[in-house]
């Protein structure tokens, strides 16, 4: 199994770094597991040119599995549009045609009262969000600025194709196979046709799915139930747009940025991995940040692309171990825990391990 391991900008390297380490115990223990790095982000440009090298993107197709870091800094935010590091992570998005996104959003028991809702409302949270990520509105044509009737107006097309809702309906089922078998179709059927061919065609690949119980929400009332009762959904599949926003909502609902996975999928299950924070230049180079979002990006490296459940299993039970240890970074530390850098979190997972 061939890993793309990009650290990109800021932390980027660091927790990548991490990570590493626990795919080199692994591989240690028999999995067989190499991995090759490249530069992405202002260390593509830095190296290259380029935030999406060539060869950067060649590796990443060539690879079963891509893992990154983070990209962007300070330094490039005055560079043109097309050399900014965000502009290679959309760019590597979409020629790798990853059109499923996987946000989970998981609160470890240690880590309740890092939530800002109280603490018997997230207990036991174990939320998965597939978000459509090439299409809808930011995609769809015709869009623009201009004149109508003397003035500007600003518009944009929400737009689905019946395969395009159906391949992401499909890779939602599959997880809800894997997990709680409950799937809630978000969208607004109400008042949108775009969301009404949606929702026809969710139903249609559902009865390839019979185990899967299947229920509909307006994206309105999705919001306010997160918050509400969150613990009632398990996986949650929805449009762009609109899984942009409930996905950033729900993983807040863990309180902690530093912990949460993310995968981004192709038709093939081929994907990408990453941690859903940023770089975070402010933090960059002091080997304080947390890497085990970055850690967990691995375990679902393993059970999505790679179909290694068991090892999957081992990372997070690892995870699990070192926080009940009281082990915490600086973003996740409480009084009476313990602090731990960045690289000291890495060692101690490869210990638990
Ligand atoms: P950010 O996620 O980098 O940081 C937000 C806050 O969270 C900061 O205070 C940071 O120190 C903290 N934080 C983030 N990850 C952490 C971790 N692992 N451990 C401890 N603390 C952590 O978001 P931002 O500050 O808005 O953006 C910084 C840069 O990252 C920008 O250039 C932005 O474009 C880029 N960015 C990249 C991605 C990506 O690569 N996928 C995503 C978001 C932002």
């Amino acid at each position: 199994m061939k890993i793309a391991v990009l650290p990109g900008d800021g932390i980027g390297p660091e927790i990548v770094a991490q990570a590493v380490k626990v795919m080199k115990a692994l591989a240690g223990d028999g999995l067989k597991l190499e991995m090759e790095e490249a530069p992405i982000g202002g260390a593509g440009y830095d190296a290259a040119g380029d935030p999406l090298p060539e060869s950067t993107l060649a590796l990443a197709k060539a690879a079963d599995a891509v893992l990154l870091g983070a990209v962007g800094g300070p330094r490039y935010d005055t560079l043109d549009r097309p050399l900014r590091p965000e502009r290679g992570l959309l760019r590597i998005r979409k020629e790798m045609n990853l059109f499923a996104n996987l946000r989970p959003a998981f609160l470890y028991p240690e880590l309740a009262s890092a939530s800002t809702l109280r603490p018997e409302v997230v207990a036991g949270l174990d939320i998965m969000i597939v978000r459509e990520l090439t299409g809808d509105v930011y995609f769809g044509q015709p869009r623009g600025i201009e004149i109508r009737n003397g003035e500007r107006v600003g518009f944009n097309t929400m737009l689905y194709a019946e395969s395009e809702v159906r391949r992401v309906a499909h890779v939602a089922f599959g997880i809800a196979m894997k997990r709680g078998r409950k799937l809630c179709s978000v969208e607004k059927a109400n008042v949108l046709e775009c969301s009404e061919l949606w929702k026809e065609v969710v139903i249609e690949v559902a009865k390839e799915y019979p185990e899967v119980e299947l229920s509909h929400m307006y994206v309105d009332n999705a919001a306010m139930q997160l918050v509400r009762n969150p613990r009632q959904f398990d996986v949650i599949v929805t449009g762009n747009i609109f899984g942009d926003i409930l996905s950033d909502e729900a993983s807040m609902l863990t309180g902690s940025i530093g912990m949460l996975a993310s995968a981004s999928l192709d038709q093939n299950n081929k994907g990408m991995y990453e941690p859903i924070h940023g770089s975070a230049p402010d933090i960059a180079g002091k080997n304080i940040a947390n890497p085990l979002a970055t850690i967990l990006s691995v375990a679902m490296m393993l059970r999505y692309t790679l179909n290694q459940e068991a090892a999957a299993v081992r990372i997070e039970n690892a995870v699990k171990k070192v926080l009940a240890q009281g082990l915490r970074t600086a973003d996740i530390y409480t009084e009476g825990t313990k602090k731990a850098s960045c690289s000291e979190m890495g060692d101690a997972v490869v210990a638990a391990l």
